[in-house]
């Protein structure tokens, strides 16, 4: 017969579990008593525990009151039978009459007679199920909601205790949680390919006692770390000011959750209960997080997810863990994060292999900055941070966008062997790194590296670069959280000058607004802020901050030349203001008597397509001009380069967009103004090929693309692949990539 156990019985049965768990017997033994303990506190005819032996099978682990003989053998797929639909759902199966549940299935190797009360409980820990608690009776009766409170709270200490090992031991089918592979499609945010051990950036909190002894300082506990946590709340509200209206959002709905009274009452009575407070906050996480899987709801999974972080803080108070829980950054890490900041990142630096992120964007700073590392970057991660553990193998296919957590043998194989190949043909690249990049019809192609932070500059030689195409000076803005100094900046720019060693080096003036805020410039809000007020019509307007940056490279060439672009060009006025406003900041330094430049060239970024079509004497007063591919193709096709949706949709070997740029080849060609493409298309072999036979005589890319572009471009006859390009533009294709693919794949080996 199953009692309701009122509260008192279920904190003694979590006593008595307590004490079971602390003893020191091995895992089946713990096992076999805990079901027995069950079966005794609840009165019940039986209790067992079954544990996913795979992702879709359950094993039964232990009982007490069923055949022994059946422990271990007795298996069910998941959805199979009355436990199997606890698995399945995740919710509780409480029913008076078994046989007549839909789904119900005789076992007789277990020696089942017929039971009529079955309570079925999801074992749980933080959403995710690893088995199921079941205690059945044969005389027939519903359990009430305090019975399947108490086992709930009851399984959540199981899988507590599960986390910890506590079961693993002699003959026990248990897979602790987290030992499943698990493969995730994500979405790219920088390419490459890693293999690695997970190093989680907020590291889970453990929890070490999830039963406690006096539920009233239990209790006072808890409400002591709440008002810590409201207390914490309201001051990053009044820290975070009205700057940033997201931030700000996300914080009041913090506010709201921390306030809730209904929250802190459910915790209270887990604590009434005889939960720990930890657990009894897990416990609630747990819930959260199930429901966040289950809502398709956008609004709510975010609210969820708020609330989850906030449990995350509740439970670093509670446990006084940090982000420094004193373990060691495993070999070859990858950083595993729900997201983060340009200068967390960076100050993790080159150590790690690989990011993995569950938001993030592909434009967003810590994309840029992962870029800028050359650290391979996944994101929109699906639970990763949920489903990872400190240590785990973890591997990143940045070409596919998929992440491969704790893999198969196979798997794991086959990923190496990718690597290898890659690594293989890293070293072809390595032989060319002095040779040109010179075409087989003897045409050169100058191939220069893009950059943007200090730690960019040793690559240039390690790649074989000219130099830097394109030196993106808003990296240096957006990690600091307050506006630089000229003197700092200057300081910068000189240590780039001096690390590029004589080499070229574009510097890009600032290129802020769209996705790239600076933290302590006032946002706008703007309904389009890729075609708002950003890069150089933030410079005209801000002339004080476009003059300090000026200034600060200026001082910095000290007599060397000194090359300047500005960003966003979209009418030659703007250009025209731009490099007036440069020229007069020479002069000014001039008449200081600080020493100019050698020599000063000042070009243009083309990003718009508008510039394809601006006067003839736009072409003549630039010194030079580079088309930033990136947002000229955005521009063109009106298709956001951050929307995973349509950004892909778009090929750069579009007839429409290579005769655009084939257009301004020839304005150039016309005025006599260098011309380059540093768009991300220049970092990519066969689009790079297409772009120099169009007549685009420097390409600014990533270093790692240095190699693999050049080895094409040296095996290639430039003319022969204009030709095709020329041929299949007439054909009324839309894009000449199948014919340039064919050409290659055709053509002798070069
Ligand atoms: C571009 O738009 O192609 C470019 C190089 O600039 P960014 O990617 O920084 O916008
Ligand atoms: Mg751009």
């Amino acid at each position: 017969m199953i009692d309701d156990p009122s509260e008192s019985d279920s904190r003694r049965l979590l006593r008595r579990l307590r004490d079971v768990l602390a003893e020191e017997s091995a895992g089946q033994k713990r096992l076999d008593r805990i079901t027995r303990l069950i079966a005794d506190s609840t009165g019940s005819d039986v209790c067992s525990i079954y544990l996913f032996r795979d992702a879709e099978t359950l094993e039964l682990c232990a009982t007490e009151g069923l055949n022994p003989e059946a422990v271990h053998k007795t298996r069910l797929r998941i959805g199979e039978g009355l436990v199997g639909r606890v698995a399945r759902t995740g919710t509780p199966v409480n029913t008076a009459n078994a046989p007549a549940e839909p789904g119900f299935r005789f076992m007789p190797e277990t020696g089942e007679e017929v039971f009529s009360t079955f309570l079925g409980i999801p074992i749980q820990r933080l959403g995710e199920t690893i088995g199921v608690l079941v205690i059945q009776s044969r005389e027939s009766r519903r359990c009430s909601e305090d019975s399947v409170y108490a086992l709930e709270v009851v399984a959540m200490v199981l899988a507590e205790m599960a986390e910890l090992g506590a079961f693993v031991g002699e003959g026990a089918a248990l897979r602790a949680l987290h030992q499943k592979s698990v493969t995730l499609q994500t979405v790219v945010g920088q390419e490459g390919v890693a293999e690695g051990h997970v190093w989680l950036h907020e590291p889970r909190v453990v929890v070490t006692n999830p039963v406690a002894d006096d539920p009233e300082a239990e209790k006072a506990r808890l409400n002591d770390a709440v008002e810590q946590l409201r207390i914490s709340v309201d001051d990053m509200l009044s820290l975070a000011g009205t700057a940033d209206k997201e931030q700000r959002d996300v914080l009041e709905t913090y506010r709201m959750f921390a306030r809730s009274t209904g929250w802190l009452r459910r915790m209270e009575e887990d604590v009434a209960r005889g939960l720990s407070a930890e657990a009894a906050v897990e416990k609630e996480q747990s819930l959260a997080r199930t429901r966040m899987d289950r809502s398709s709801d956008p609004y709510l999974r975010e609210r969820l997810h708020d609330l989850d972080d906030l449990s995350n803080r509740l439970l670093r108070i509670l446990t006084g863990q940090g982000r420094n829980t004193g373990a060691e950054m495993p070999p070859e890490p990858v950083l595993v994060a729900r997201n983060i900041g340009p200068g967390e990142l960076l100050e993790y630096g080159r150590k790690l292999r690989g990011i993995v992120l569950e938001e993030g964007s592909v434009g967003s700073h810590a994309a840029i900055v992962a870029r800028a590392l050359a650290i391979p970057l996944l994101i929109h991660a699906h639970n990763i941070t949920t489903e990872a553990l400190n240590g785990d193998l973890i591997l990143l296919d940045g070409e596919q966008g998929v992440v491969h957590l704790r893999p198969e043998e196979n798997v794991a194989a086959a990923f190496r062997d990718k690597i290898a190949m890659a690594a293989k043909a890293q070293e072809r690249y390595a032989v060319l790194r002095d040779k040109p990049a010179r075409a087989l019809c003897g045409t050169e192609v100058s191939l220069m590296m893009n950059a943007g932070l200090m730690a960019d500059l040793p690559s240039l030689g390690n790649s074989g670069a000219d130099g830097v195409g394109l030196f993106r000076t808003e990296l240096q803005f957006l990690i600091r959280s307050t506006v630089p100094r000229r003197g700092d900046l200057a300081a910068l720019y000189r240590r780039v000058m001096d690390a590029a060693g004589g080499k070229r080096v574009v510097f890009r003036t600032l290129d802020i607004g769209s996705d790239k805020v600076l933290p302590y410039m006032k946002p706008q809000d703007e309904p389009n802020p890729a075609m708002g007020w950003r890069a150089i019509r933030v410079g005209l307007e801000k002339r004080g901050m476009m003059r300090m940056q000026l200034q600060a490279l200026v001082r910095a060439a000290r007599g060397r030349p000194l090359s300047v672009m500005f960003p966003f060009i979209a009418q030659f006025e703007e250009f025209k203001e731009a490099r007036d406003h440069f020229l007069g900041v020479l002069e000014h330094e001039r008449r200081l008597g600080h020493a100019v430049p050698e020599k000063v060239e000042i070009g243009a970024m083309v990003e718009t397509p508008s510039m394809a079509f601006a006067p003839r004497q736009f072409f003549e007063l630039t010194d030079f001009i580079s088309i930033g591919g990136n947002d000229l193709k955005q521009f063109f096709f009106a298709a956001d380069r951050e929307n995973e949706r349509v950004r892909r949709r778009y090929d750069t070997l579009n007839v429409s967009f290579l005769s655009l740029v084939h257009r301004i080849v020839e304005r150039c060609e016309a005025a006599g103004t260098p011309l380059s493409f540093c768009g991300e298309d220049a970092g990519r072999p066969i689009e790079a090929m297409c772009l120099a036979a169009l007549g685009m005589h420097a390409l600014s890319m990533r270093p790692a693309s240095i190699g693999p572009v050049k080895h094409l471009i040296r095996r290639v006859n430039l003319k022969e692949v204009l030709d095709v390009i020329r041929t299949a533009c007439d054909s009324g294709e839309q894009s000449v990539r199948p014919a340039v693919m064919d050409y290659l794949r055709n053509r002798s080996p070069g």
